[in-house]
């Protein structure tokens, strides 16, 4: 057989972290990078004699979740006990579901390799609390349990074994992200952990229907640990099955520097957790008109608004993706659109040099500092001719780095264009002068030394001078001579 026979098959388990302001059993706060053990209380601490009371926002959030990605949502609901023990988890059992989820049977759209539509199902969403965190002391040797986070709200979405390759699987993270945020349920931040995923692996070959054993690696965080771990492990396990071996069924850890997974342990089966309901929560029952209410308020789906760039707005294929892919920068280029009534350029702004330099800061879209406002204005400024496109540019480096008015940043810099005819005369006989041999070439029917004397004009006025004015002037003054 050769790698060719061979399909790669991938499942994914992702947890979101919601972002309710209070924990899912108690009332301490959800906000993250707090001195450890002060969002805590006798519930999240597992002390003898507590009572969880379910949060009713952690279930209008899922059930949010559940109906934007096509899911069926359960009016009949429960939680259940899972009994494992971990010195993060001080009852020695998670409160989440198992076999009444309040949401199934969803899906969600991703483009293949070739641009079409392609469905993956979600098999199930279900509500669970997060366990505490354990912060390993290198000097002081052992660890420190910090119960921060024992308790926030998770949602758990396990999709169908749909998946075919690291592309696939990235491009369905990144859709699943993206509709977390624009339903505002989660903020998503993978570096905070409040996005993370259990990766499925296996491999098979394409004649067979059955599907192979697979690998499991927990709580990966980031799209780029998460292919190349993807990719690393289909190799692996396609080596392993051409050399005649077989794949066990383990947990794996991915190491990021070696780019290579390692085993960790034997992976262990729903029945070793000995799930059972839980018996201090009553059962969730949800009306019809509970659920119709959240359907009703849920907000425009990035699908929705891509299909309405490329229909209304006439964007290409590539930036409408770019642009709903993030919230943010959807509102963003809705909002400043509204106010510089140039949508056109608010787009490529945004695509160009926006995209560039959140990718050189590696920096979420969310974390942008200016404002809409900010760049319709800076927008508008261009259109009025108050300022060149490349001093818009470092306009826009400077709301990068310290947001405030665009005017206020040309006046700090001394950056607005020059449109002054007499300057703008000035530069131009002073380029002439110290050019002769352009002017030779020019009227020799050279156009290109036209735009080589602009462009020493824009150098001297440090790109300020009016390239219209320039062009129009030189032309004027060597013709005449
Ligand atoms: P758990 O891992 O908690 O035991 P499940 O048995 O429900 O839970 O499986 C979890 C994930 O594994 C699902 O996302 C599913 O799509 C995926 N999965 C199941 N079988 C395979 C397989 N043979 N190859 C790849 N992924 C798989
Ligand atoms: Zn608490
Ligand atoms: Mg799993």
């Amino acid at each position: 057989m050769s790698r060719e026979d061979y399909e790669a098959v991938i499942g994914l388990e992702v947890h979101a972290e919601l972002s309710t302001k209070t924990k899912i059993f108690c009332s301490c706060p959800t906000s993250f990078g707090a001195e450890p053990n002060t969002h805590i209380c006798p519930i999240c601490m597992a002390m003898p004699g507590t009572l969880p009371v379910l949060n009713e926002k952690v279930v209008e959030y899922a059930v949010k979740a559940g109906l934007a990605t096509n899911c069926e949502i359960s009016e009949d609901s429960k939680n259940d006990r899972k009994n494992y023990y971990y010195p993060d988890l001080p009852k020695s059992y998670q409160i989440s579901q198992f076999d009444k989820p309040l949401c199934k049977h969803g899906y969600i759209e991703i483009e293949d390799e070739n641009g079409n539509k392609k469905k993956i199902r979600l098999l199930r969403i279900h509500i669970e609390e997060d366990a505490g965190k354990l912060n390993h002391d290198d000097l002081g040797g052992g660890s420190l349990v910090d119960l921060n986070r024992a308790g926030v709200p998770l949602i758990e979405m396990v999709s169908e074994p749909d998946l075919r390759s690291a592309d696939e699987a990235d491009r369905y993270l990144r859709k699943l992200k993206s509709i977390l945020e624009y339903i505002e349920v989660s903020d998503c931040k993978m570096e905070e952990g409040s996005f993370r995923a259990d990766v499925n692996v296996s491999v098979k070959k394409k004649i067979d229907a059955k599907l192979g054993t697979r690998t499991e690696m927990k709580n990966m965080s980031s799209f780029r640990s998460i292919s190349r771990a993807i990719e690393y492990e289909i190799e692996r396990q396609i080596d392993v099955l051409e050399n005649g071996g077989t794949i066990e069924q383990e947990t794996l850890r991915w190491d990021d520097v070696s780019g290579k997974t390692f085993s960790m342990r034997n992976k262990e089966d729903a029945n070793d957790y000995r799930y059972f309901p839980e018996p201090d929560l009553v059962a969730i029952k949800l009306s019809k008109e509970y659920i119709e209410n959240i359907r009703k308020n849920l907000p425009e789906l990035p699908e929705s608004r891509y299909e309405r760039y490329l229909n209304e707005y006439k964007l290409s294929k590539k930036d409408a993706g770019i642009i709903v892919s993030s919230k943010y920068l959807s509102n963003l280029f809705e909002e400043a659109s509204e106010i510089c009534n140039n949508r056109k350029a608010v787009g490529n702004w945004i695509i160009s040099d926006i995209s560039r330099i959140l990718n050189e800061k590696e920096m979420e879209p969310n974390n942008i500092p200016f404002t809409a406002e900010h760049l319709a204005h800076l927008i508008m400024l261009i259109d009025k001719g108050t300022i060149s496109s490349s001093i818009a540019k470092k306009v826009l480096e400077e709301l990068f780095e310290s947001p405030r008015e665009p005017e206020k940043i040309i006046e700090e810099k001394g950056w607005a264009q020059i449109s002054d005819e007499g300057a703008i005369k000035e530069i131009v006989l002073e380029v002439l002068k110290n050019n002769p041999q352009s002017i030779a070439d020019y009227k020799a029917g050279k156009d290109r030394a036209l735009g080589f004397l602009v462009g020493q004009a824009m150098k001297m006025s440090k790109g300020k001078a009016n390239p219209q004015m320039l062009n129009k002037m030189f032309i004027e003054n060597m013709n005449n001579e």
